[in-house]
């Protein structure tokens, strides 16, 4: 039998656990220890005596969680909230965000928008973010500095973009940049190609053939609008998600964004190989998208993730407000007000998330041995009393303005709300740069001036 004291670096004693597995469980009274950036312990508050911290933290009024996951985004996008509202998809990216890009994209505008993101991403409780856009090298540096967990999705184009000339330069930049991360813990580079209508079979082959051979995930735009698959129908004779299936894309590695036309034979097949979704609720109804039938597909046993997509569309990074979204878009769409409930939509911002990017053994959910990538969420405000049920306080009653802490890998990112790893003044000094000059419009040779600026 043990006794005397064990070790940890951090012991925390929060009202409420909410572990999400197993899912819909609620702890009160109970401690969690951190150790080497794992969690160590979680046990009744009175066993935690036995254990010696180098810190303790007393968080009365205040549930603690597992960090959300963020499974779709394009974060320097956050450079672009609000610069075109109001379109739908296809004018709004041909005729404003594309051009916009063009004008703007470069390693400056990503290193800043990266900023912002993160700040806004760890400031509303994301511990980890998938993120698909250019410069992903400049991208992994200011994550690995704010201390985020991130996926780094590297575009992929049949054409000419800011960062690379056609798929070879886009396939052996990514992959260079894989190699020299790969042991970076808190780092993924997997494949992006960014769409079946922007990305051509024979691209879309060779991204099949590497990624089985070097095992890695595919984050890919799929089925976002009804339009895109009826168009792919008349020029293909084929579904995209059957283009991708036949072209041996699609498997346990597949990260499926957005999903809105998806019928009973597209959830079995996404069933059938493993695929996963990343829902993206706000982002497809800003954008007048369609609807994901999440329920649907986790009936069927498919694996759900939530996103924000990029701040243009959203417009904002807060998984507490996707998630508030998600719930009741699933009761509107199915006329069911018992769809999606609390438990289950946490887990999707979580678990479901985490097995997305392939991480669900080292986060997603608070056990003992996973990585301590937590959030301390306060309950005590008037907006949240009183608190019947703090799972439904969580989902309904937050908007991520209530996140007080947050770790990642035991590191504290965020301390009584404020950020300890960003300069929150001047990344925001940054962004009210960038719209002054955006605004302003482009003088030649304006891309990529602000990567010439100091950091
Ligand atoms: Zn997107």
């Amino acid at each position: 039998m043990e006794t005397g004291t064990t070790a940890a670096d951090l012991l925390i004693h929060p009202r409420w656990i909410v572990p999400v597995v197993p899912e819909g469980a609620v702890l009160e009274g109970h401690s969690l220890a951190v150790k080497d950036g794992a969690i160590s312990a979680l046990l009744p508050r009175a066993e935690a005596a036995g254990i010696r911290a180098a810190e303790e933290l007393e968080l009365p009024s205040h549930a603690l969680m597992p960090g959300l996951v963020n499974a779709h985004g394009h974060a320097a996008m956050a450079l672009l909230r609000g610069y075109a509202d109001d379109l739908p998809l296809m004018p709004w990216l041909r005729d404003h965000i594309w051009p916009a890009e063009g004008a703007w994209v470069g390693e400056g505008f990503v290193r800043d928008g990266v900023r912002l993101a993160a700040l806004e991403m760890i400031e509303s409780g994301t511990t980890t973010c998938s993120d698909m856009y250019f410069c992903p090298e400049v991208a992994a540096r200011e994550y690995l500095a704010a201390g985020l967990r991130a996926q780094l999705a590297f575009p992929v184009f049949d054409f000419p973009t800011a960062w690379g000339s056609g798929p070879d330069d886009y396939l052996a930049k990514g992959l260079a940049l894989r190699d020299e991360l790969r042991h970076e813990e808190r780092i993924s580079v997997v494949f992006g190609p960014h769409a079946p209508y922007t990305v051509g079979e024979e691209t879309l082959a060779r991204i099949a053939t590497l990624a089985a051979e070097l095992d890695l995930p595919v984050h890919i735009h799929l089925h976002e609008t009804a339009a895109e698959v009826l168009q792919a129908v008349e020029a293909n004779g084929e579904r995209p998600l059957d283009t991708l299936h036949r072209l041996g894309l699609l498997g346990p590695r597949t990260q499926c964004v957005h999903m809105t036309d998806a019928g009973r034979q597209d959830i079995e097949l996404l069933a059938a190989t493993g695929a996963h979704v990343v829902h993206c609720p706000q982002s497809n109804m800003k954008l007048a998208s369609g609807t994901c039938p999440v329920t649907r597909l986790l009936d069927a046993g498919v694996n759900v993730a939530l996103g924000t997509d990029g701040a243009a569309s959203n417009n904002d990074l807060n998984l507490f407000n996707e998630m508030h979204s998600a719930a009741l878009l699933a009761k509107l769409g199915t006329g069911d007000a018992s769809a999606l409930p609390a438990a289950r939509t946490l887990t999707l911002a979580t678990l479901g998330g985490a097995r997305a990017l392939g991480l669900e053994q080292r986060i997603g959910s608070l056990e003992v041995g996973k990585q301590a990538d937590l959030v301390a969420v306060d309950l005590g405000g008037p907006a949240q009393q009183p608190v019947y049920n703090p799972l439904s306080t969580l989902v309904y009653a937050c908007n991520g303005s209530e996140v007080s802490h947050s770790w990642v890998a035991g590191r504290a990112l965020l301390a009584g709300r404020k950020p300890l790893t960003i300069d929150r003044r001047a990344v925001l000094a940054k962004a009210e740069d960038w719209r002054s000059r955006i605004q302003a419009g482009p003088s030649p040779g304006d891309r990529g001036n602000a990567a010439k600026e100091t950091p």
